[in-house]
């Protein structure tokens, strides 16, 4: 079975569109890792497309957020005002299916699925160090999480960690075959707003239970998802870093 690993689209459907087209014919399944709204201007479009077509699906901070939940005192200015934004432009069966949304982790047939961490969904994983000391707390071998933005992959034994690298700029894939007694903590990146300086959209297919991950980027119409925000009256900032990756 091949899935469609998607996380952090975060109301860009743009960068949505992109990634669908340049994985067409290659997955089964969609998952998603959360945060599907927040920061971008697009959040019915997105919404309604993840309620028709994801098959497994966890929530994340900014998807609490945009739905009510009391957590915007961790959020800066610009990630609040775009929560409440959000919040008021969803329409009403789009507000229920994003307030409703379950935590992580959660089982999506022989791995797992959180947004931040799999002992706590607002956890940030960042570093290998991060990694090693989740190690015995994971619910599976493989685990894929978000929330960071940032495309990269962990391999574990007892006491260390070592990387999975993103594709460079200039290539468009990284395939890996994971190892068959190795622990995993798995980051497909950020379809909607990637913050490891390489703008295009981020998502990974796994073949499971092959054991094959495909790291992928892909660019996409940037300029438009931009436009969008500025006319909705978000702070420019969200559009800014886009174009960055940042
Ligand atoms: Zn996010």
């Amino acid at each position: 079975m091949r899935f469609l690993i998607l996380s952090d689209i975060h109301s860009n459907l743009s960068a949505l569109q992109a990634v669908l087209a340049d994985a067409d014919g290659q997955y089964d399944r969609i998952v998603c890792l959360g945060d599907i709204v927040g920061y971008g201007a697009e959040p019915n479009e997105v919404t309604a497309w993840v309620r028709q077509h994801v098959d497994s699906i966890v929530r994340g901070n900014h998807d609490k957020a945009s739905s009510g939940d009391p957590c915007l005192q961790d959020f800066n200015p610009a990630a609040a005002a775009a929560a409440a934004w959000t919040r008021q432009v969803l329409e009403p069966t789009n507000l229920e299916y994003v307030r409703n949304l379950p935590p992580g982790p959660r089982d999506a047939g022989g791995f797992c699925l959180s947004h931040g961490s799999p002992r706590d969904e607002d956890e940030y994983i960042v570093t290998r160090q991060d990694a090693i000391e989740l190690q015995r707390e994971l619910p599976s071998e493989i685990c894929f999480f978000g929330h960071t933005h940032i495309q990269v992959g962990f391999g574990l034994r007892p006491g260390r960690a070592w990387l999975l690298v993103p594709p460079p700029y200039h290539q468009q894939e990284r395939v890996y075959e994971l190892e068959p007694d190795a622990c995993y903590l798995l980051n497909p990146g950020s379809v909607g707003q990637p913050r490891d300086a390489d703008p295009r959209a981020a998502y990974a297919i796994f073949d499971h239970p092959a054991k094959l991950l495909r790291l992928r980027r892909t660019p996409y119409d940037i300029l438009t998802t931009q436009q969008r925000i500025l006319e909705a009256g978000l702070p420019p900032v969200l559009a800014e870093r886009l174009s960055l990756g940042r």
